[in-house]
C-alpha cells in the first residue's frame, strides 16, 4: 500500500472503530433503558394482577378469564402451602396452633391457651386465599395480601 493511501485508511478505520464504539454504547444504553422500562412494566402488571385478583375474590369482577386465572393463583398458593407443610390447624393433630407444642387435654402445656376454646371459635382466614391467618398479622403469610384492619 502506498503511503499516500495508508494514512487516510488508518484515519478511516480509527473513525469507524470510534463510531462503532459510540454506536455500541448507544445501543447498550437503549437496551438498558428498555430493560428498565420493561421491569417497571412488569411491576405494574403485578400490582394490577394483585388488585384484579382481590376484586375477583371480592366478587366485584366476573370476567370468566379473570376468574379462571384467579382460581389458578389460589391453587398455586395451596400447593406452595402444602409443600411448606402449612395447613389449617386441626384439633385432632394434637399440636398447639399457637406454639406448636404437642398437647393433651384442654390446655396447651407449652403456652397455656385453651385448646377447646381456640377450635370452637371461627378461625380468621385471609379474604383472598382463605388460608388461616393470625389475627394480628398485617399481611397474609400465604398470598401476601394486606389484611384489612
Ligand atoms: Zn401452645
Ligand atoms: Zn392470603
Amino acid at each position: 500500500m502506498a503511503v499516500s493511501l495508508f494514512l487516510p485508511s488508518i484515519l478511516y478505520l480509527t473513525f469507524n472503530a470510534k463510531r462503532r464504539t459510540i454506536t455500541k454504547k448507544i445501543i447498550l444504553e437503549e437496551l438498558q433503558m428498555s430493560a428498565e422500562k420493561e421491569k417497571q412494566k412488569i411491576q405494574k402488571l403485578v400490582e394490577m394482577g394483585k388488585r384484579v385478583h382481590m376484586l375477583v375474590r371480592e366478587k366485584q369482577l366476573a370476567d370468566p378469564e379473570l376468574v379462571a386465572l384467579s382460581g389458578q393463583l389460589l391453587k398455586l398458593d395451596a400447593e406452595v402451602n402444602a409443600h411448606l407443610g402449612k395447613k389449617r390447624p386441626n384439633k385432632s393433630d394434637g399440636i398447639c396452633p399457637q406454639c406448636k407444642a404437642a398437647f393433651e387435654g384442654a390446655f396447651c402445656g407449652g403456652c397455656g391457651i385453651n385448646i377447646d376454646e381456640f377450635f370452637a371459635k371461627p378461625m380468621p382466614v385471609c379474604i383472598i386465599c382463605e388460608f388461616v391467618v393470625d389475627e394480628n398479622d398485617v399481611f397474609c403469610g400465604v398470598c401476601g395480601v394486606k389484611r384489612e384492619a
